[in-house]
């Protein structure tokens, strides 16, 4: 761990296919409500460090609270591999959801919990 890797991943039925560069140093369960529901590991990266190989029109758009978060799932599958968001001081996010990484079996890395809920 702590290498920058590139990864690849997707939704469940294969529509929504992405590459992302990431070290899986600092993976985070946080228990806010949308998060604990779907069960997401996830990683950070600047939106530079990540690619949609495929699947831009498969992508159905859920937004809540301050919105300016755009959580996106495949219209297929249902499955939200990924997210788009744009940080305070404008640098724009990519949200991977780690269970949705080919490569990458559940106990291989660390998970730091985040206190979303209380925010
Ligand atoms: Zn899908």
């Amino acid at each position: 761990m702590g290498a920058i890797e590139t990864h690849r991943g997707g939704c469940h039925c294969g529509n929504v296919r992405f590459e992302v560069e990431t070290d899986l140093a600092r993976v985070v369960e946080c228990n806010c409500s949308h998060c604990s529901r779907k069960g997401f590991l996830l990683t950070f990266v600047t939106a530079d460090r990540f690619s949609l190989l495929q699947g831009e029109e498969s992508l159905a758009n859920y937004r809540f609270n301050r919105r300016v978060a755009d959580h996106l799932f495949c219209k297929q599958c249902g499955v939200e591999s990924f997210w788009r968001s744009v940080k305070p001081d404008g640098t724009k996010m990519a949200i991977v959801n780690v269970r949705c990484l080919d490569d990458v079996p559940p106990g291989s890395f660390t998970v730091t919990l985040v206190d979303g809920k209380s925010r």
